[in-house]
């Protein structure tokens, strides 16, 4: 298994590591990577592998069969490689921010309004939302948003840890999003916005509330009764 360190050092921008195995000349798995896999409604990692002088770009990183694996643009990487890896850090940074903002909404939504998010995409320029709500206009979404910014102008540490699994599902609301913690998963990772929410999640997030700046309203769709889009984004 590839250890993976962006699920306990989320910062890490570039690490070494050892090819463990080549597929197809340009699926590669590392003993350890800082690559976050496509996963939870957050994106893959982008960035590249280098090989003494021999640069990787890595375009797509997923998770197959519970390996992590990075495919690279061209073909010249074997077992037991000697490798370097830089992210895209000003992507991943964004979508941080991002991951981050959207535990808030979240917790605001479930708090405020008894929603049920049944789906959250984060993009690289904006967060899609869904969730099912009777009573919704543009005004009562727009306090959801001037909350969170309240909330993103405090000192607020995010923390992570595992807990067993009986234990993290006492947790009111700690399952918010829609995706499945299948009962094999018998630790689950939480992440504690301290005093505000503890949601299970297997994304990146920033290490204190402030960092994510503030988030604009962008639009909002009706996808049917009761089922509702939206979409905000990061004030640059
Ligand atoms: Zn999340």
């Amino acid at each position: 298994m590839t250890n993976a360190l962006f699920l306990d050092d989320s910062y890490m921008k570039d690490c070494d590591a050892t090819v463990v195995s080549v597929k197809d000349d340009k699926y590669v798995v590392l003993d350890r990577t800082i690559f976050y896999p496509k996963g939870g409604g957050q994106p893959h990692d982008v960035g590249k592998i280098l090989k003494g002088k021999d640069e990787f770009q890595v375009v797509y990183v997923g998770k197959f069969s519970g390996e992590i694996s990075h495919e690279v643009d061209h073909p010249g990487l074997t077992s037991n490689d000697q490798v370097h890896c830089i992210l895209d850090w000003d992507r991943r940074y964004r979508l941080m921010r991002s991951h981050t903002a959207s535990h808030i909404l979240a917790s605001i939504l479930w708090k405020d309004a008894g929603a049920l998010i049944t789906g959250n995409q984060l993009e690289i320029d904006k967060v899609r939302f869904d969730f099912s709500l009777e009573n919704f206009d543009r005004e009562i979404f727009q306090t959801f948003i001037s909350k969170a910014n309240e909330l993103f102008k405090k000192d607020v540490p995010v923390l992570w840890y595992e807990l067993p699994r009986e234990e993290a599902l006492k947790i009111p609301g700690v399952i918010k999003m829609s995706e499945a913690f299948p009962p094999e998963v018998s630790r689950l990772r939480i992440v504690e916005i301290a005093g505000v929410d503890k949601q299970a999640d297997g994304g990146t997030h920033l290490k204190n509330l402030k960092e994510v700046g503030q988030i604009e309203f962008l639009k909002a769709e009706n996808k049917g009764k009761n089922n509702r889009r939206v979409y905000f984004r990061l004030i640059p």
